[in-house]
């Protein structure tokens, strides 16, 4: 089974998705974790690009391939392998950011972003993603460091990925669920424990 925890800066993604997994080895699965954009040695580099170098212009669309090719490699060096060997495969974030991201907030065409992300995953879609939602001032008054170069968008900029993630979540509601993350650690965990319980049972 493949899951993916998405939401906009700030919401709690890296904590859930480390409370996730130590559940899920907890009831006995094999749990492989990743981080998209990242976890391998050509996405780890684009990443750190991506956060890091506001030397180097880039253009939306070149921002976008970059996510898309990091992705395109944790495909095929890391979740196919792991699933195929029967694992449990938890990545922060995926294709959905690029769609929420680059296209709502960027203004990228959203069906285009869909149609390149689908020929680099080679049309893997995770089986659950569950999107963490919060106001976004609320989400932004949470991170407690620096902003990185992405980070600092803007508020509206943010608004509307917010807006595209619940979009996205009514379009496709057998496969995205939204869980309130504006609440204490524990609740959001046991709301996501709740989910993926009712997945694995089914
Ligand atoms: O939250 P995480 O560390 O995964 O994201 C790294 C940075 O990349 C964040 O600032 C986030 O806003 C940005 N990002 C983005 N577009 C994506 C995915 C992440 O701008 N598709
Ligand atoms: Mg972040």
């Amino acid at each position: 089974m493949f899951i993916a925890i998405e939401g906009g800066d700030g919401t709690g993604k890296t904590t859930q998705v480390e409370l996730l997994c130590r559940w899920l080895e907890e009831q006995g699965h094999v749990v492989t974790r990743c981080r998209d954009p990242g976890g391998t040695v050509l996405g780890e580099s684009i990443r750190s690009i991506l956060l890091h170098r506001d030397d180097i212009p880039m253009c939306l669309e070149a921002e976008t391939l970059l996510y898309m090719a990091a992705r395109a490699q944790l495909v095929r060096e890391t979740i196919r392998p792991a699933l195929a060997a029967g694992k449990i495969v938890v990545s922060d974030r995926y294709l959905l950011s690029n769609i929420a991201y680059q296209g709502y907030g960027g203004g990228l065409p959203v069906e285009e972003v869909r149609k390149i992300g689908l020929f680099a995953t080679g049309g893997l879609l995770p089986d659950l993603t569950v999107v963490l939602d919060m106001p976004v001032e609320e989400a932004l008054a949470r991170i407690d460091r620096t902003l990185d170069r992405l980070e600092s968008r803007g508020r509206e900029f943010l608004e509307r990925v917010r807006d595209g993630f619940l979009q996205e979540a009514v379009r496709a509601a057998d496969r995205i669920a939204v869980v309130r993350a504006d609440r204490p650690v524990e609740e959001v965990h046991a709301a996501i424990r709740r989910i993926v319980e009712s997945m694995l049972v089914s």
